[in-house]
């Protein structure tokens, strides 16, 4: 996918810049809690200064209803005017500029105007007029289509910042001529945003190595007792369909336990169809003969996706099967494959287990990520081309 970088626009001296950011952070008594975001989309701010740029900085955070004091931008602006060592100008509402003072800026939560998620009453075309030039830089929010993503971009020259190139480009050699083989690691709870990333991923694959949810709807629809499982029924004969190919390497043990942890066993797969889970128990993570089987897989791969946990992770014991796989995906990365992941607790896990630097591509946006893998039109992107 080809998309106008920053780097291709001459001129940029003196002109007001609209930079559409997700910096869609944690925040924790007052302080920004966890900066990952932030971090990662610094290099276009720095960059957009250097060249001389009046920056304008829009973000949303959280999901207010109206104005909110508790979502408002003002510990992020704190945050940058500590990390850049300069005065970060905020401004409560973009309607009321009148000159701006500063080179840097930042308007407050987006989201405190309604019309931003629908883009009614001419809101992408006001917010454009304070400003000469759109720079998208937050993959994280490319697949909507609110004002200040698609909508500014109809209404000024429009481009993508460093970090949206940096995961676009690497985003789309996988889709485009992944390095053989090509192994898929899919896991994790949100199923209707999962399942339809198999229809063009399973083509493009080698192998499809399932986790978390994804597991429990192909046991259950292939006739396994999952008990309470996490698994949505909706999507059983779509699933079905998947599983039963080749490539969809099935596990062939799971754990099945109580959500506290405290009662758990191994349970070996057959191959025929049976009684999984007992009364009260569930599928809370992969096996250590899946892990193994898996292992097998990564080790050979030359390109590698991981999005979604394996099982339970956050509770003992049924972290193995994911900080196993974590761990195996990023050493692979970290050699001969092309590693490539995201998803928030997908990342999570990474950072935990500090194996993140390992990975070629970790993305700051889960759901943009998998549309963009789901062969996906995403708006925010559609507008840059
Ligand atoms: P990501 O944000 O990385 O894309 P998801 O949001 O889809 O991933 O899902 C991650 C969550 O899935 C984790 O919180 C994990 O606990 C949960 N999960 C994975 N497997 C299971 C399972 N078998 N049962 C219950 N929860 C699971
Ligand atoms: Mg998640």
């Amino acid at each position: 996918m080809k998309i106008k970088s920053i780097k291709n626009c001459k001129n940029l001296k003196n002109k007001k810049v609209l930079l559409r950011v997700d910096f869609n952070v944690p925040i924790k008594s007052g302080k920004v809690a966890d900066d990952y975001r932030i971090q990662k989309s610094l290099p276009t701010i720095k960059y957009l200064l250097k060249n001389g740029v009046i920056v304008i900085i829009v973000s949303h955070l959280g999901r207010p209803d109206g104005r909110d004091k508790k979502l408002s931008l003002k510990p992020v602006v704190k945050y940058l005017e500590n990390n850049l060592k300069r005065k970060v100008e905020f401004v409560p509402d973009f309607e009321k500029i009148k000159k701006l003072k500063s080179k840097l800026v930042m308007l407050e939560n987006i989201r405190f105007y309604k019309d931003e998620k629908k883009d009614e009453n001419n809101f992408s075309k006001k917010l454009a007029s304070i400003a000469d030039i759109f720079v998208l830089d937050g993959f994280g929010v490319a697949h909507r289509s609110s004002g200040s993503v698609a909508g500014v971009a109809k209404f000024l020259p429009s481009y993508a910042g460093l970090l949206l190139e940096e995961e676009i480009n690497g985003l789309s050699k996988i889709i485009s001529k992944p390095k053989k083989p090509f192994v898929v690691i899919l896991g994790g709870a949100k199923m209707e945003t999962k399942i339809p990333v198999l229809k063009n991923v399973l083509p493009k694959a080698d192998y499809v190595l399932p986790g978390g949810g994804i597991i429990n709807i192909c046991l259950l629809a292939e006739g396994y007792k999952i008990g309470n499982s996490l698994a949505d029924k909706n999507l059983k004969n779509i699933a079905l369909k998947y599983c039963k190919s080749k490539k969809f390497i099935m596990p062939v043990d799971v754990v099945v336990g109580d959500m506290e942890g405290k009662k758990y066993r191994l349970v070996k797969l057959e191959k025929k169809p049976h009684q999984v889970c007992k009364k009260g128990e569930a599928i809370l993570d992969i096996g250590p003969e899946t892990t193994n089987l898996y292992a097998k897989y990564i080790k050979k791969a030359k390109t590698l996706v991981l999005n979604g946990a394996m099982g339970y992770f956050e509770q003992h014991p049924y972290e193995h099967g994911t900080y196993a796989i974590a761990g195996l995906f990023s050493a692979r990365s970290k050699g001969i494959a092309y590693g490539v992941s995201g998803g928030g607790e997908t990342v999570e896990v990474l950072r935990k287990l500090k194996i993140i630097d390992d990975v070629d591509l970790v993305s700051t946006g889960g759901g943009a990520m998998l549309e963009f893998l789901s062969g996906n039109k995403l708006p925010g992107l559609e507008a840059l081309k």
